[in-house]
Order: structure tokens, then C-alpha cells, then sequence
């Protein structure tokens, strides 16, 4: 406890609180005030808007990655990473921008950083999410409120009519709001949104069977990012190992100097692992892609493409984290296999 002096001058007793927190999941709590409980506390619903307690207020100078376009683009800002492919795309004015990968591998935080990436005074921001997870400033955010009328379909129709810049739809579930999110980045908008596949050349064949058209899907996808979180090695235990070059993503028989998990110590809390970071695999839709996914080609033929035209796989960019020590190529193997 710290006793400080108010702006009117009256004493006051403030608790002094770490201005990074990390909550159990590992969420990163930039927040003066936030705990973990409120961040991870995502279903119990309060006054007011149903499930609340889940918003994580993004402080209007302190932080963070995502509110100006200064801050968004530092480098080592781990979501931002992937952000920086989505961020090439957002300097065009129209088409969409999806990101891709399980529960709980950061899309939403890339959304966020990529908004926050392309977040100018002059643009007009809209989003639609369940639920607002980070509130932005200058950016209006629509929470789902189905007990209101309020679905992603009503908000989204909305949003449309209100012809902002940026949309931002924080899931595209079902085949409504797929189309509907699909023809407002046909029709100049840029719409940013996620989509639950496993890789990044999975998302056109997803968004087809969710019963959108080849060709709108074709015409209005740009940029499509992959992604997952690895757990990072504990610089303080990690040990050296050997591995054949091979199982690492290079050529050649000779053994390779990486690093495993070690005993574990008191800053990992004897689990080898401190912290996560994302992997990501960033796939532009080109000409020859977008022919593919009219003609209804399989993730794979789209993949074999997208590499053949320099796209680098979750699984590459996974290998490039071991080799760099960072992580270990059993943490790569699970999240990518
Ligand atoms: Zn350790």
C-alpha cells in the first residue's frame, strides 16, 4: 500500500498494482487494475450487457499493441506479427481478412491488432463481436445480444447500412453471416473476421461449404492467416540437445544444436515453459488461388500453390522457432500436426 496525494489535494491510499499481469491461462492482462479473475471470468454474466466481466479494458495511453498505428507496428509485439501480412493487405481499401486456427490460438488478438494497425482518425470502424473482448477507442463496437434481437446477422445487416470503412465480424459461424460479411468486403469495405479452420488454405473450402459462392468467395478473400500458440522454453532451464538436421526443417545428415525442456525451475514453476508466442503462416490470395477456389480445389491443391508461391507453413515457422531456441520441436509437433 502507497499513500499518495489526490488532484484535489486529499490523501488517498491506493493499492500498487503490477502494470503487466499474466493471468493462469496466460492471457496477457496489459491493464493497471485487471486481474486474472476478471480476464478469464468470460461466462459469468453481470448487469448490463451479458457477459461483461469478459471485456478487458485496453487503457487509453498506457498500452497497447493495438491502439495506434505507432505502438501497433513495433516490432516484437508478438501479435502484431501476424498482424504485419494482414497489415499489407489493410493499406487496400476493400476485401477481406481472415484469420484461422483452433480455440485458443489468438485470432482474436490478431483481429485486434490488425485493427489497431489500421486505426486512423479519418476511418469509420465498426465491429460485431461475442463478446467485446478489448474495448478500442474510436471504434464502435457492437456486442450479439440474441435476447435483444441483436445476432451477428441483424448487427452485421446494420453495420452495412451504416457503410463504415472497417468492419470487423468477431466469428463468421454460420452461413448468414458469412454471406452477408462476404458482400460487404465485396461491396468497398474491408472486413476483418476469423474463421475456425486448421490452416490458412482450409478457409476458402470452409467458407464454400458453409454455402457461400465459389467466386464471391474468390473475389473478396485477399489475405487468409493460419495460426497457433507454442509455449516458449524457460530461458533460466532449457537445456541443449541434438537433433538430426531433418526433424528440424534442414537439409543434410549432420546433427543440429537446439533446445528441450529442462527440469524446470522457480520462474517456470517447474514446467520447462515460460510464457507463449504465436506461429503464424500468412497466405495472400493471388490469381492462380483465387482460379483455384472457384474451381472448388481441395486445401491442399490451394496449399501447394500458396507455398509454391512463397508462403511459409505453420510448420515451418514453427521449425525456425526450435532452430532459434525458442521453443522445443515436441511443443511445434503438438500444435501442428
Ligand atoms: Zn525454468
Amino acid at each position: 500500500m502507497a499513500a499518495t496525494v489526490a488532484p484535489g489535494g486529499r490523501p488517498s491510499r491506493i493499492r500498487s498494482i503490477p502494470a503487466r499481469v499474466r493471468c493462469a491461462k496466460a492471457c496477457i492482462v496489459s491493464a493497471p487494475g485487471m486481474t486474472s479473475q476478471r480476464c478469464c471470468a468470460k461466462t459469468s454474466a453481470t448487469r448490463g450487457s451479458p457477459r461483461r466481466s469478459a471485456i478487458r479494458k485496453a487503457p487509453p495511453s498506457s498500452s497497447p499493441k493495438w491502439t495506434s498505428r505507432s505502438s501497433a507496428t513495433q516490432t516484437g509485439s508478438r501479435p502484431v506479427a501476424a498482424a504485419s501480412g494482414a497489415a499489407v493487405w489493410a493499406v487496400r481499401s476493400h476485401g477481406a481478412i481472415l484469420a484461422t486456427g483452433p480455440t485458443g490460438s489468438g485470432k482474436s488478438t490478431t483481429l485486434y491488432a490488425s485493427v489497431g494497425v489500421v486505426s486512423t482518425p479519418e476511418k469509420t470502424i465498426m465491429t460485431i463481436e461475442d463478446p467485446v473482448e478489448y474495448r478500442l477507442p474510436r471504434i464502435k463496437q457492437i456486442q450479439v445480444h440474441e435476447r435483444a434481437g441483436v445476432t451477428f446477422v441483424t448487427g452485421l445487416r446494420s453495420i452495412v447500412r451504416a457503410d463504415p470503412d472497417i468492419i470487423m465480424v468477431g466469428e463468421m459461424r454460420d452461413r448468414e453471416s458469412a454471406k452477408i460479411a462476404i458482400e460487404a468486403a465485396l461491396t468497398g469495405h474491408l472486413m476483418l473476421s476469423s474463421l475456425h479452420t486448421n490452416s490458412a488454405p482450409a478457409a476458402a473450402a470452409r467458407l464454400i461449404d458453409m454455402g457461400v459462392e465459389p467466386y464471391l468467395v474468390a473475389s473478396s478473400l485477399e489475405c487468409v492467416i493460419g495460426q497457433r500458440l507454442v509455449r516458449r522454453l524457460c530461458m533460466e532451464c532449457r537445456r541443449a540437445t541434438n537433433l538430426p538436421a531433418a526433424d528440424v526443417g534442414l537439409d543434410g545428415s549432420d546433427q543440429v544444436a537446439v533446445f528441450e525442456p529442462g527440469d524446470g525451475c522457480m520462474r517456470c514453476s517447474e514446467t520447462g515453459y515460460r510464457g507463449r508466442m504465436g506461429i503464424y503462416e500468412v497466405m495472400t490470395v493471388s490469381e492462380r488461388i483465387r482460379t483455384l477456389i472457384v474451381a472448388r480445389a481441395t486445401a491442399g491443391e490451394i496449399s501447394r500453390v500458396a507455398v509454391e508461391e512463397g508462403m511459409r507453413t505453420l510448420r515451418t515457422a514453427g521449425l525456425a522457432k526450435v532452430r532459434s531456441g525458442q521453443t522445443s520441436l515436441a511443443e511445434v509437433t503438438r500444435v501442428t500436426d
